[in-house]
């Protein structure tokens, strides 16, 4: 049966990249499939995390997925911490990643950077976690931005081989599920670099609890061209920032990028930019209404993540359980 898994890091507070990428997407899946959303507060770690400020970040993914629509009595939600699993089996799966493999890996070099000496081991075995995230469960599907696609792959890679070395076909080949002009929403101030929750500056991201004002102000001084919109969307190749600010309205107004370019094309900056951020506010405004609303109860947020994570739990420890069994651990 179908099943999804995907998560986000509770590393800063979310960005509209982890909306329109992720968690839209996630809401979309709901009631089609089982569906089963981690906050993954593990991985958070990979690098420094404040820990008032990593249970505040757990806080508000969780109200994020709530606010955006995610329901409990729905999807299983819960942070990932609480369900010991998922690095029990992040070890096995270590043991079964090649070093190799992880060298690939395009993220842990982009957040390396030139200081790959001194940063955790966890940061470079964290594909390896996120694979015992997804087949813990058995995930059939995995929604997650473009910058995600390597990991899945790599997770396709650990169950091969770890079903080839223990002769068996317990772990199922898992696809990403990418697409849609969100695929991939940059940095407004640099469009040849992602949107990230922890990029350095915050005038390159938004923040879903950003206030109009700062939306607006945002897309006002986000990078642009000289030029126009384009009359068609061929006319934004090599146009990253065009390119992006188009993506952007088209994912939060649920149209096309060829339907924003029928209304917008030949607008200046002047005009677009002031019209995609009425149009932003008018979406995220309530979300982040909602999220704060939320946020002002952690104990109820910490409640439903509670019996989250006992959902979770019920679907994990027999795959683990199993698990040790083919690999041979005596369990009594
Ligand atoms: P960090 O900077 O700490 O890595 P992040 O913003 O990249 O934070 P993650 O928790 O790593 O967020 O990713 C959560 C989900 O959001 C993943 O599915 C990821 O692919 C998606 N995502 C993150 N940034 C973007 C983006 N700019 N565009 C589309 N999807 C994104
Ligand atoms: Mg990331």
């Amino acid at each position: 049966t179908p099943r999804v898994f995907s998560g986000i890091k509770p590393s800063g507070g979310l960005q509209l990249g982890n909306y329109l990428g992720a968690i839209k997407r996630f809401v979309g899946m709901q009631g089609e499939m089982e569906t089963i959303y981690c906050v993954v507060d593990l991985h958070a770690i990979t690098v420094w995390q404040d820990p008032q400020e990593l249970a505040r970040g757990t806080r508000e993914v969780a109200a994020g997925y709530l606010a955006a629509g995610l329901d409990p009595t729905k999807s299983i939600l819960f942070n990932q911490s609480q369900v010991a699993a998922h690095a029990e089996l992040g070890w096995i799966f270590n043991c079964v990643a090649r070093m190799g493999w992880m060298n690939r890996m395009t993220q842990f070099k982009d957040k390396a950077g030139k200081n790959a000496e001194n940063v955790s081991l966890g940061l470079y075995a964290y594909p390896s976690l996120m694979a015992a995230d997804i087949l813990l469960y058995h995930a059939t599907h995995v929604p997650v931005g473009e910058d995600q696609k390597q990991h899945v792959e790599l997770t396709r890679d650990i169950a091969a081989k770890f079903n080839h070395d223990y002769k068996t076909d317990f772990f199922p080949l898992t696809e990403p599920v990418i697409g849609g002009p969100a695929a991939r929403i940059m940095n407004l101030r640099d469009g040849t670099k992602k949107m990230s929750k922890s990029g350095e500056s915050d005038m390159e991201r938004i923040n879903m609890l950003d206030d109009a004002d700062t939306i607006a102000k945002k897309f006002k001084k986000a990078k642009s061209d000289p030029e126009p919109l384009p009359e068609n969307v061929e006319g934004l190749k090599d146009r990253p920032e065009a390119r992006n600010l188009v993506d952007i309205y088209a994912a939060l107004n649920d149209q096309t990028p060829e339907q924003v370019i029928a209304e917008f094309g030949g607008a200046g900056w002047g005009k677009f930019k002031p019209a995609l951020a009425d149009m932003a506010v008018a979406k995220l405004a309530p979300i982040s209404g909602e999220m704060k609303r939320l946020m002002d109860d952690p104990a109820e947020i910490d409640r439903i993540l509670g019996e989250g994570a006992a959902k979770a739990r019920e679907i994990a420890e027999p795959i683990l359980k199993k698990t040790y069994d083919i690999v041979g651990m005596l369990r009594s």
